[in-house]
């Protein structure tokens, strides 16, 4: 997967940023709690294919995010 390409993409429904999971090939959007899936190295950026992330998760991830450095 191209990392560059990965970069440039953002949220269809919030238009952020997205955080890619390499573990469950995931493009995930923690402000919505949607994790969009990756096809055969595809982004697939569709709202009703993203998987609705549960409470617990979406926290840890919020979390995860705050702890990295301020572009
Ligand atoms: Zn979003």
């Amino acid at each position: 997967m191209d990392k560059h390409l990965l970069t440039m993409l953002v949220c269809p429904v919030c238009k952020g940023k997205l955080k890619y999971q390499k573990e469950q090939q995931e493009l995930v959007c923690t402000f919505d709690g949607l994790a969009y899936p990756i096809r055969d190295e595809v982004p697939v950026m569709l709202e009703n294919e993203a998987r609705r992330l549960p409470e617990d998760e979406k926290l840890a991830l919020a979390k995860e995010a705050k702890q990295e450095p301020a572009p």
